[in-house]
């Protein structure tokens, strides 16, 4: 799992370089698998579910699950990265979203959030605590700045498939649910929307917007569950997400 999460974290900030006005998301794509295959590793997502790309890439309104193509980023926009790959039979899974070029203060501000949020729900993420805590650090930060949290999709854990239980709500699901333990892996990724929480899925079967139109943000981590916290596992060797000492973006 840490090879696998290297190998996601390492691509991510590959990605994250790319990001420019102009760039397609079909190429961000083929540089993605490109890389995971030189790695020893396969892009998790592609197939999955009949998901036809090695990455999911997604624009502004879009919360997660864009697929990629010939659309051309434009300045201004937020990017969510989401990155699978497996390795030996081990999973790695993350997210990132990075500005395109120059952003507006909103969308800066939505994105320091959802990063903070991701950190608070990491360091809730420690032996003792239950699965309700993480929910609650993400859905407690994103409330006080007035953001709407994705209820329709969440966390998972993840081992030796990509999506194992238990579900990583990112809101207070109202029960305690399973206690956390040491060496537990999960993948926790808040998606967080400037307006309402609610979400449709667009006619692709795959793209999920936000019903209002609004922007949204999504930031993922696998982690070990510690007496400390998560021990994060995917996390970039200069681009940093989900610390609170470096916002990363
Ligand atoms: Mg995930």
């Amino acid at each position: 799992m840490r090879q696998a999460n290297r190998i996601v974290a390492d691509v991510l900030e590959m990605l994250a370089g790319m990001v420019a006005p102009g760039v397609t998301t079909a190429e961000l794509d083929r540089a993605a698998e490109t890389l995971i295959r030189e790695r020893g590793a396969r892009p998790a997502f592609k197939g999955y579910r009949g998901f036809p790309a090695s990455i999911c890439v997604s624009i502004d309104d879009e919360v997660v699950h864009g697929i990629p193509g010939p659309r051309r980023l434009e300045e201004g926009q937020i990017v969510s990265l989401d990155v699978g790959t497996v390795w030996e039979g081990y999973y790695g899974d993350a997210a990132v979203t990075v500005p395109c070029g120059a952003i507006s203060q909103e969308k800066r501000r939505l994105l320091e959030v959802t990063d903070r949020a991701l950190a608070k729900a990491v360091m809730a993420a420690r032996s003792g605590n239950h699965l309700r805590d993480i929910g609650v650090a993400v859905e407690t930060e994103c409330r006080a700045a007035g953001y709407g949290v994705v209820r329709d999709f969440v966390g998972h854990g993840i081992g030796t498939s990509m999506h194992e239980k238990p579900q990583v709500y990112n809101f207070d699901c109202g029960r305690n649910g399973p206690e956390l333990r040491e060496g537990m892996a999960l993948a926790i990724e808040p998606m967080v929307n400037m307006g309402t929480h609610k979400v449709r899925v667009l006619k692709d079967g795959w793209t999920v917007v936000t019903a209002d139109g609004k922007p949204s943000a999504h930031f993922e981590h696998s982690i070990i569950v510690r007496s400390y916290g998560g021990e994060i596992l995917s996390q970039g060797r200069t681009l940093k997400w989900g610390v609170l000492s470096d916002t990363g973006v």
